[in-house]
C-alpha cells in the first residue's frame, strides 16, 4: 500500500507505466491436488500441521482461493537479458499472494504459474510440473545448504493441461501445469529499479528505494544521497556473499540476467539452473546459452559484478555522484578475491596463512579440470587426507572415485595430482588441526549430497507418472546435506554415464 498501484484492474498485456505492480487474481484451475509441503516452511510461516493439510491450503496455494482482506499483485519489472536491455518484464507468471509477519520476520507468498497478469506478454502464465519440481526441489535444498535463497511452501498440481512445444509431427505436447508457492521476504530484483531509471521515472523509483530502505535495510536509517550508497553497498554485499555460496557448493544458475537477481542477494528464478559434476569454470547448463556461456560457473561473479554496474547506473540520478557507486564495485573486485580464497582454502581445510596458498589452489583448480573431477566427490573425499601418508600411491586412493575420465587419460595427469598433494600435505603440516578436526571443518562446508541433474530428472520422471516417492525421498535427502546418510549412499556416486548431457529445462 505504500507503493503506486497500476490503476488498470485488468490482465491486458501492455507497458504498466508509474506504478510498481498491477493487481492480478490468480486463475481458478480444474482439478487441483497437493504434491508436497515443505514442513519446515511451513512451520516458519505459523502453519500448523493441521493447517497445510485442509481443503483452504490446497483451495489458497492453488490460487482457487484468494484469503479474505488480501489483494494479490504482480509486479513490474524490466532487465538485462544476456547483457542487452530487454524493456520491461515483470512477473508474468507469478503472483504475490499476500504478506505476512511471523516470529518477527516478514513474509511474501507467490504463486508461481497461477495464469495471466499484464505481464504475461506472449505466453500464458503457467507453470509445467518439470519446472516446478525443478525450483521446489532446489530452493529448499539450497536453503538446507545454507545458500541465501528464495523459499518454497508447496508444489501442486493444478489438473490444467500446458501446451508448452508443438512436435514435428505438428501435434501439440501437452503437460501437466503445476502452481509452486514461493516465500521470500521480498522478491523484488535489480529490474524492478533498473525499469524506472529506463523510463526517466526518477519519482517512482525513489520511492522504491525508500521503500525498500525502511522495509528490508532499516538499519540504513532516513533515505538521503548518504543512505542510498549505502543501501548500494549492502546489496553488493549481499550479492557477493551469494555468489561465493554458489562457488563453494557448485550451483550455476543459468540466466543471471538482472530481472533474474535479487536485491536482498537470494537466489531467485530456479529455471535452468544446474550442479556442476565434473568440475569445470566453461559449464553451463543454458543450452541456450551453449555459444557464449555468457552464465558459465567461472563466470559467475564477474556477471554479479555486471549486474551491479547496471543497477549503479539506474541508481546514480537519486546520488548525482559516480564516485561513491564506483568505490563500491571496485570494492567488489578485491573483496571477492578475498572470500573467495578463503572459502576455497576451507574447502581444503586450511584455516591458517601461508603465501604460497594461492598458487596452491590455482594448480587444484586447473588439476580438478584436466581429469573431469566430480566436485562433490573430490572435495567430501579430500576430508578423508591423513597428514601422515605412507606412499604417494594412497593419495589417489582418497579421491579416485572422483575422476570422470578412463584409467589410460588418467595416467597423464598423475603426476600432476602427486604433485599436487605432495604440497598440500606438507602445507597441512603447518595447520594446528588434527585430522579428524580438520575433517569436521571440511565436511561443513563441502556437502555430500547436492542435487545432481539427474536427480532432478529421475523425480519428474516418475512424477510424470503419477509417482511422488522420489520428490519426498530427495527433499529428505537434502534437508540435511552435510550429514553421512548411509542409507542414501547412491546420492553419493558419479553421475550415470546415461545423464552425461542431461540438464534441466526451465519452461
Ligand atoms: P525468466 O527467463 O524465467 O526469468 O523469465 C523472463 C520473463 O518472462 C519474466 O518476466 C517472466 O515472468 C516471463 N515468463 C516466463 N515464462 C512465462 C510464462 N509461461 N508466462 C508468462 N510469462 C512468462
Ligand atoms: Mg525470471
Ligand atoms: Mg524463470
Amino acid at each position: 500500500k505504500e507503493l503506486p498501484a497500476d490503476p488498470i484492474l485488468e490482465n491486458s498485456r501492455r507497458q504498466v507505466e508509474k506504478a510498481c505492480f498491477s493487481y492480478a487474481a490468480p486463475k481458478q484451475t480444474p482439478n487441483p491436488s497437493m504434491i508436497h509441503i515443505s514442513p519446515e516452511m511451513a512451520k516458519e510461516l505459523g502453519l500448523s500441521e493441521e493447517d497445510v493439510q485442509s481443503e483452504e491450503f490446497l483451495k489458497i496455494f492453488t490460487g482457487n482461493q484468494v484469503l479474505e482482506g488480501t489483494t494479490p499483485y504482480a509486479m513490474c519489472y524490466g532487465g538485462h537479458q544476456f547483457g542487452n536491455w530487454a524493456g520491461q518484464l515483470g512477473d508474468g507468471r507469478a503472483i504475490n499472494l499476500t504478506e505476512i509477519e511471523h516470529n518477527g520476520k516478514h513474509w511474501a507468498l507467490q504463486l508461481k504459474g497461477a495464469g495471466e497478469t499484464p505481464y504475461s506478454r506472449t505466453a500464458d502464465g503457467l507453470a509445467v510440473l518439470r519446472s516446478s519440481i525443478r525450483e521446489y526441489l532446489c530452493s529448499e535444498a539450497m536453503f538446507h545448504l545454507g545458500v541465501p535463497t528464495t523459499r518454497a511452501l508447496s508444489l501442486a498440481l493444478s489438473g490444467d493441461q500446458v501446451l508448452r512445444d508443438v512436435l514435428y509431427n505438428g501435434n501439440p505436447a501437452y503437460e501437466k501445469g503445476a502452481i509452486v508457492c514461493r516465500v521470500a521476504p521480498s522478491f523484488l530484483r535489480f529490474g524492478n529499479y533498473q525499469i524506472f531509471a529506463a523510463r526517466e521515472d526518477i519519482k517512482t523509483m525513489r520511492t522504491l528505494v525508500d521503500y525498500t530502505i525502511n522495509h528490508f535495510f532499516p538499519e540504513l536509517g532516513e533515505p538521503s544521497k548518504e543512505t542510498y550508497v549505502q543501501f548500494f553497498q549492502a546489496v553488493a554485499d549481499a550479492t557477493l556473499e551469494m555468489l561465493v555460496h554458489w562457488q563453494r557448493v557448485g550451483f550455476v544458475h543459468g540466466v543471471m540476467n538482472t530481472d533474474n537477481l535479487s536485491i536482498l542477494g537470494l537466489t531467485i528464478d530456479y529455471g535452468p539452473y544446474g550442479w556442476l559434476e565434473g568440475y569445470n569454470h566453461g559449464w553451463t547448463p543454458n543450452t541456450t546459452d551453449r555459444q557464449h556461456s555468457r552464465y558459465r560457473y567461472g563466470n559467475q561473479p564477474n556477471i554479479g559484478l555486471w549486474n551491479l554496474y547496471q543497477l549503479a547506473n539506474a541508481l546514480y540520478p537519486l546520488i548525482g555522484e559516480a564516485e561513491p557507486l564506483e568505490n563500491v564495485l571496485e570494492g567488489f573486485k578485491t573483496e571477492f578475491e578475498e572470500k573467495y580464497q578463503e572459502m576455497m582454502k576451507s574447502k581444503i581445510g586450511l584455516f591458517s596463512e601461508d603465501v604460497n596458498d594461492q598458487k596452491l589452489l590455482d594448480d587444484l583448480e586447473e588439476n580438478l579440470q584436466l581429469t573431469e573431477t566430480d566436485m562433490t566427490l573430490f572435495f567430501r573425499n579430500l576430508a578423508e587426507f591423513k597428514k601422515e601418508v605412507e606412499n604417494a600411491d594412497s593419495y589417489i586412493n582418497v579421491v579416485e572415485d572422483a575422476f570422470y575420465i578412463p584409467e589410460e587419460v588418467k595416467g597423464e595427469v598423475l603426476d600432476k595430482w602427486l604433485l599436487w598433494f605432495n604440497t598440500y600435505q606438507t602445507r597441512l603440516d603447518k595447520e594446528s588441526l588434527t585430522d579428524a578436526e580438520r575433517k569436521e571443518k571440511m565436511n561443513a562446508v563441502n556437502p555430500k549430497y547436492v542435487l545432481r541433474n539427474y536427480m532432478a530428472q529421475l523425480a519428474i520422471d516418475a512424477a510424470d507418472e503419477g509417482d511422488y516417492t522420489l520428490i519426498d525421498e530427495l527433499f529428505n535427502l537434502l534437508k540435511k546435506p552435510y550429514d553421512e546418510q548411509p542409507q542414501h549412499q547412491k546420492w553419493f556416486a558419479k553421475r550415470p554415464d546415461w545423464a552425461r548431457n542431461k540438464v534441466g529445462c526451465s519452461m
